[in-house]
């Protein structure tokens, strides 16, 4: 497992690492997108929709799209 980019992404804050899983594929994916401040863990199947993915945690992480619902109601 090899860690690809570690960035912090406009939309939450939070940083998200792209990780190259390489031959420990175990069928979900071998590129996989991980919120840092979070724990969550998204497995994609080619390296392109995990930069996809990476810079839009909202998307694919239940924390950070919480706590966006939850600024939302508080505004
Ligand atoms: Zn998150």
């Amino acid at each position: 497992m090899k860690v690809i980019q570690t960035r912090k992404t406009h939309q939450t804050g939070t940083v998200v690492d792209l990780v190259d899983r390489g031959s420990n594929d175990d069928g979900g994916g071998r590129w996989e997108t991980i919120c840092v401040d979070h724990g969550t863990v998204c497995s994609h199947e080619t390296r392109a929709l995990a930069v996809r993915f990476a810079p839009s945690p909202l998307d694919w992480c239940e924390v950070c799209m919480d706590i966006n619902e939850q600024v939302k109601e508080s505004e």
